[in-house]
Order: structure tokens, then C-alpha cells, then sequence
């Protein structure tokens, strides 16, 4: 652990001089505007400390990585009751495919991809009105992360709402099979400004504690089922590239369109970093570049 500053300040360099980078996610147009160049990358260990390198003071968008959050909401107010409304199984699909859930009948494969965090969010909000939600949302993350300067950025959302169609259009489908118990509009609103939370990757960092069932941090939620969000990241939390971050990185992680990926070390450390280009399959392509090399050089793997 003596060197893990070290090698994050050489990570941020690394990175800095890779030229492959990929692109900005810029269908939500509020995000298209992000500085591709900007690279940062934070760890929070169990004994309190947080060891950083590159843009620590930017906060980004965490889009995706809020599934994660809504997640443990979620099975914590409605347990495995959850399951009836969404499947744990990898789509192998892009996040915002809408191919699988006509064949499979409305029915999410998984919490992560949109249309299953879609439906998570719907079973939250049932009997609330979104600003409760919202609330207790953000009560969450900033309890998590011990940390009360976390907010939602209303522009990011209202660029979201108008410009997501697709969303609407899953949202409309899974109604359409009686899956969805609100209306399109209320859900998603709600989903749109989750999304829209914006963190540094110090505050992910310390927001993804609890996910490491360690002693001394944040308990959130009972240590099973900490292990079964875990399990849940590992095979679904990078989408149809989630098989390919298992083998080059080895521990569960989540990734969102605003760059970020927040990744966990059982035990060990929670692992925030945020690189804006988006590799085909929409993960920060630096980022999971970044995170292979820290697990490598820490010997970080679930796989012993
Ligand atoms: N808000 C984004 C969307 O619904 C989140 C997607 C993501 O981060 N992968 O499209």
C-alpha cells in the first residue's frame, strides 16, 4: 500500500500521453461539451484515507454509476420481491438496446442496462413523489460518502429529458406490458436527474465504500447483499463489455456515459476514476485502461 501514491501520480501520466481517448458521449448534449483531455483517479482505503492524482477538484456527471445506488435502495425496500420486475443476467447488449426487451416481454435482463435501471428507479419511486425520491437518493450517496457537497446538476437533466428518446421509448415499452407503474414522464424525470448527480472522484471514491464490506466503513446495506450488488457489477456493470473488464481487471466495477467508473476491492478499496471518451461499448476507454493497470500493479483481483 506504501506506493500506491506512486503509482496512481504515474497513471495520471501514462494516460496523460495516450492519444487513443475516445469520444465524448454526445447524445446528451450537456456532456458533449466536457473536456476530453481532463483524467483523475482517486482510492479510498478502509482506514479513512483517500490517495488521488490528475483533475481531483472536477466533478462529472456519474449517469450509469447511480444505478449502483438505486440498486441497494431498491432491494433494501423491496428485497428479493425486486427480482420480479428485473432479471441478474448479462444482455450482452448495448446499454440502451431496445431489441431485448421486445423479445423477452417487457422485462429488463438486468438492473444496470437502462431500461432495468429504468424500472428500479419506478419501484422506488412507488407511493412518492420524485423530490422525496430524489431526496432520499441523495441522502444515500451523501451519507455513504460522508459528505454533504453532493448535488444534482439540473442542466445535465434537463438536457437528458429532452433529448432522451430512447429512454422514453423504453420506458413507453416496458408500460406498454404493464411494467412500468408510473407514467413514463414521472419515472424517468426521476431517473434523468439520478443521473445527473456529479461527484469528484474523491467523493465516488468514499460514495463506494460500503460496497467493500470492510470493516470501519459506512454500512449502507447488510454485507450479503453488498456481495450480490458486487456480483451484479461484475457481470453486468460494464454492458456487452462487461466479460472483457471481468478478464483484463478482475473486480466488479460500474461505469457511466459522463467517463466515470467506480470499482471495487473487496476488503480493500473502492476505486473512482473519470476519463470523459467512451470506448464503443459507451465505458470510459482511459478509465478502464487506468484501472487495469492500478489492479495489476496492486494484485487487486477477485480471482485471488
Ligand atoms: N443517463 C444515461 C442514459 O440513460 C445513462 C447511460 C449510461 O451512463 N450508460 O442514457
Amino acid at each position: 500500500m506504501d506506493n500506491l501514491q506512486g503509482i496512481l501520480t504515474e497513471i495520471v501520466q501514462e494516460m496523460g500521453a495516450r492519444e487513443a481517448r475516445g469520444t465524448v458521449a454526445n447524445y446528451i448534449p450537456e456532456l458533449a461539451a466536457v473536456d476530453p483531455t481532463k483524467f483523475g483517479i482517486a482510492v479510498a482505503l478502509p482506514d479513512g484515507r483517500v490517495l488521488s492524482s490528475g483533475d481531483t477538484d472536477d466533478v462529472f456527471s456519474i449517469q450509469s454509476i447511480s444505478k449502483v445506488f438505486t440498486l441497494a435502495i431498491a432491494l433494501g425496500r423491496l428485497g428479493d420481491q425486486l427480482w420480479a420486475r428485473v432479471g441478474r443476467e448479462p444482455s450482452g447488449q448495448a446499454f440502451n438496446s431496445i431489441l431485448q426487451l421486445e423479445h423477452e416481454q417487457g422485462r429488463p435482463r438486468n438492473p444496470f442496462i437502462n431500461a432495468g435501471a429504468i424500472a428500479v428507479t419506478d419501484a422506488i419511486l412507488a407511493g412518492h413523489v420524485p423530490k422525496v425520491v430524489l431526496g432520499e437518493i441523495l441522502h444515500f450517496v451523501r451519507t455513504a460518502a460522508e459528505d454533504d457537497d453532493i448535488h444534482i446538476n439540473k442542466s445535465v437533466a434537463r438536457s437528458e429529458t429532452e433529448t432522451g428518446h430512447r429512454n422514453f421509448a423504453l420506458a413507453h415499452f416496458m408500460r406498454a406490458h404493464g411494467r412500468l407503474f408510473n407514467s413514463p414522464e414521472l419515472t424517468l424525470g426521476t431517473y434523468f436527474h439520478q443521473c445527473a448527480i456529479e461527484m469528484t472522484c474523491e467523493q465516488l471514491a468514499r460514495a463506494g465504500r460500503f460496497l467493500t464490506n470492510a470493516p470501519g466503513v459506512p454500512r449502507m446495506v447488510s454485507p450479503d447483499r453488498v456481495r450480490r450488488i458486487n456480483a451484479i457489477m461484475m457481470t453486468c456493470g460494464h454492458y456487452d463489455a462487461s466479460g472483457d473488464f471481468a478478464y483484463r481487471v478482475g473486480l466488479p466495477g460500474k461505469s457511466g456515459v459522463g467517463g466515470g467508473i467506480l470499482c471495487v476491492v473487496p476488503g480493500k478499496a473502492s476505486i473512482a476514476v473519470w476519463s470523459p471518451g467512451l470506448n464503443a461499448q459507451g465505458n470510459s476507454q482511459l478509465g478502464t485502461e487506468a484501472i487495469e493497470m492500478l489492479a495489476r500493479q496492486m494484485g487487486w483481483s477477485v480471482f485471488a
